[in-house]
This record gives structure tokens, C-alpha cells and sequence, in this order.
């Protein structure tokens, strides 16, 4: 059974920060199929349309028949572990900071044999195994054996801890935090364990409904935050930068418009000026300090989470300009991910559909209640996933997407459906 992990000891200010060391990053670019579905928390193998065999390591063409046919296709895991070993020595930096290490052999039920991860809980062979695959610190997918029954300490394991950005111990700082999708998300955390919350809020003496009970926490410290003020954001990072573990930019405006609906560009400045340059602003202030401090051991800085929509894939006219900036904060936030991941900072970028709140009164149900996207967003951290669409909106949305972007477009003009 997995020891429960113990609250870290306060770090000594003097002690030199090491530097952040990477797993081996380099893949094939077929081999990234496998990393796009651990991205989004599944374990994919290529599986050959011809003749059924399940492909490991992908693949270009079928090893039993030849066939080029090979769809990526989602797997239970399922299997056996042949053996296991530990290593005491490595020549990869990464690996050598982190000994003793323990990898297996496990035969999958489907067919092929991988080298896992494996997990504190997996005894030695023979013995049933569940593999999963997780993204890196260096954002590649790796292979890990699981137990097949889940213990309750399960997520403490040294190991997944390395893969994951469990807030469990971690210092994190919610923009926009007394909203009701705000709210919901710092409950969330200290129900996970969180150290710290930090609540920015661009008004932080003005009452909201709920807060007053969430500000009893003992875990909860308002901090005032402006997204529209380069100032307001400066100084809160030479405040608390070098203590943040966790950034999770729940930040938006959002109104209800499209382009000839309204006349002017106040409204389009608001949005993206919350939703697009507070982001911006949010980045350059705290990524740094981050990025300095992800090798601080096991609850050192970990991800970065940007509460995106669904609507940054594409249009939806009725929120025609909150679309916009939400495309235009994806698109930064695919810059931040790429000059974050060189530090193992994981960037969590997220897509809810329509969220039951007051700029979707109204839309149709179903929409999403604010503790499931909360819950869905600390389940992404715990499972270290990249990119996460939560709520059956998001899911319809994204597998049209995923098939014809082009059809998808012309059904949101037509009204969504
Ligand atoms: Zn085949």
C-alpha cells in the first residue's frame, strides 16, 4: 500500500533551486497518436482494420499483415506482468535524481508485450496489472502499470506524482475566484488537499453570495488581482510568484453578442481584454517564477490551468465576440504550453461547453454546474491530462469537431444543432 505523502518540511530560502531535468523527450511522429490521447487521459493503441491485431510500439504498417490501415483506438489496459525490475543506475539525469526506479514487462490481454512504469502498489510478477498511459514532465506519453485494485492513497505514489499536478500539499492561486465558477473551483482544491488558495479578485471587499463561508477556510487567503491592470498583476507576483505552485486562470468577461447585435467595440475590448491580454499579463508575471521552481521536489510548481470554452474550436455567433477571445486566449495558450514545457510546467488548457451560469440564461440545458467543471479540473491535474472538455456539450462538440471542423462550422451558423 502506498504511504501517505507527509506535508513537505518549508523550504530553506538559502538552498540553491535545481534545475529542472526532463525524462528523453524524443518520439516518433507516429508514436505522437499515443501522446494525443494520453493528453486527454486515455490509453490509445493503433489497431489494424484488416486483421484486428493491436499494434505496439506504433506503427506505420501492420506487423502481422501489412496493412497501412492502423486506427488509433482507446484500451482497457488489461494484463499480466511478466517481471519486474528496479534500477539503481541511469545514465539519463532525470532518471538518476529519482532513484530507485522500478519498470515491468506486462503482456496485455490484446496481445502485445510493453515496458511499463510501474506503480508502488504493483507486487511482483505474476500478477494482474491495468497499464495507463500519462503524460511526462517533458509532455510525452509513458506507459505505467497500475494495481488492479485501487488503494486509498493511490495518487501519493512518488512516481505518479513525477507524471501528475496532484494539488494535494500545492500552493495555488485562482483568478476571479469569487465567481460562482470560482468559488467552486477553490472548494474543490481544498477538498483536494491544497495547501494554499489564493483568491484574486479585482474587488476584494465586495460581498458575492457564497463567499462568506468559503472565506472560513482556513486554507483561503483573498488576495486583491486586477487582470485589466499590468500593475495590479506585478505587484501580486512579487508577492506570492515565488510561492505559487499552481496558476489556475479562471479570469472572463463574457456577454452575449454577436457583430451586428451591438454597435461600437466596448464590449470586444472587455472581453478580450479580461479574457486575451489579462491572460497575457497573468503569464509574463507569474511563468517565469514558476518555471524556476518545478524541480522543487515533490510538491514543487507544477501546471498552469486556463479555463478556455469550448467555443475557442469554433464559432458560436450568438457569443460571437466571447468566441473570438476565447480563440484568441487559445491560441496563447498553446505559446505558453510550448515555452513552459522545456521547465516541465504542465499547461492545462480547458473547454467547457455552455456553464450554468448568467450569461447562458438563455441557452437550453444541459449546461454545466460549476462544481462539475471544479471537479473535472482537479481530476485533470490528479490525472496529469493536458487538455480536458467537460460535460456532454463539450464532448458533442469536440468529437464533431474532430470529424469536420467545416460541418461543425455551418451547424453552429445554423443555431447549434
Ligand atoms: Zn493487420
Amino acid at each position: 500500500m502506498t504511504m501517505p505523502l507527509m506535508r513537505p518540511p518549508r523550504k530553506n530560502p538559502v538552498l540553491r533551486t535545481r534545475q529542472m531535468s526532463l525524462p528523453p523527450g524524443a518520439r516518433g511522429r507516429v508514436a505522437l497518436g499515443m501522446t494525443a490521447a494520453a493528453a486527454e487521459g486515455r490509453f490509445e493503441l493503433q489497431v489494424c482494420q484488416a486483421c484486428q491485431a493491436t499494434q505496439y510500439p506504433p506503427r506505420e504498417a501492420c506487423h502481422r499483415c501489412l496493412s497501412p490501415r492502423l486506427k488509433w483506438t482507446a484500451q482497457t489496459g488489461e494484463g499480466r506482468l511478466l517481471s519486474s525490475t528496479t534500477l539503481h543506475h541511469s545514465n539519463d539525469p532525470f532518471f538518476r535524481e529519482r532513484l530507485p526506479w522500478r519498470l515491468g514487462l506486462v503482456q496485455l490481454d490484446c496481445g502485445p508485450s510493453l515496458m511499463v512504469h510501474l506503480h508502488g502498489d504493483v507486487g511482483n510478477a505474476p500478477e494482474r496489472v491495468r497499464v495507463g498511459a500519462r503524460l511526462d514532465r517533458a509532455g510525452q506519453a509513458v506507459l505505467i502499470g497500475f494495481p488492479n485494485e485501487e488503494s486509498v492513497n493511490m495518487a501519493d505514489d512518488k512516481m505518479l506524482r513525477e507524471m501528475t499536478s496532484d494539488p494535494k500539499f500545492r500552493k495555488v492561486l485562482v483568478t476571479d475566484g469569487k465567481t460562482a465558477v470560482g468559488q467552486a473551483l477553490v472548494q474543490a482544491l481544498v477538498k483536494a488537499g491544497a495547501d494554499i488558495v489564493w483568491v484574486g479578485h479585482a474587488e476584494p471587499w465586495k460581498k458575492l453570495p457564497g463567499w462568506d463561508e468559503i472565506s472560513k477556510l482556513p486554507q483561503v487567503t483573498p488576495v486583491p488581482l486586477d487582470l485589466t491592470n499590468g500593475k495590479s498583476v506585478d505587484e501580486l507576483a512579487g508577492e506570492i510568484g515565488g510561492k505559487v505552485d499552481i496558476v489556475l486562470n479562471n479570469a472572463e468577461v463574457h456577454r452575449s453578442y454577436g457583430i451586428g447585435a451591438r454597435r461600437g467595440t466596448d464590449v470586444a475590448k472587455a472581453e478580450m481584454d479580461i479574457n486575451y491580454f489579462g491572460a497575457l499579463r497573468l503569464a509574463q508575471a507569474f511563468g517565469g517564477a514558476l518555471k524556476s521552481r518545478a524541480a522543487d521536489g515533490e510538491t514543487g510548481a507544477t501546471a498552469w490551468v486556463n479555463v478556455l470554452s469550448i467555443y475557442a474550436l469554433s464559432n458560436f455567433p450568438p457569443h460571437g465576440t466571447y468566441s473570438a477571445s476565447k480563440a484568441a486566449a487559445y491560441s496563447l495558450a498553446q505559446c505558453l504550453r510550448a515555452e513552459m514545457r522545456p521547465s516541465g510546467i504542465r499547461v492545462v488548457n480547458v473547454f467547457p461547453g455552455p456553464i450554468d451560469d448568467e450569461w447562458n440564461q438563455s441557452m437550453p440545458p444541459p449546461k454545466l454546474a460549476p462544481a462539475a467543471l471544479a471537479s473535472a479540473i482537479v481530476k485533470a491535474l490528479k490525472d496529469g491530462v493536458e487538455d480536458v472538455y467537460p460535460g456532454d456539450v463539450a464532448q458533442e462538440w469536440l468529437e464533431r469537431w474532430k470529424d469536420n471542423p467545416k460541418v461543425l462550422e455551418r451547424e453552429l451558423a445554423a443555431g447549434g444543432s
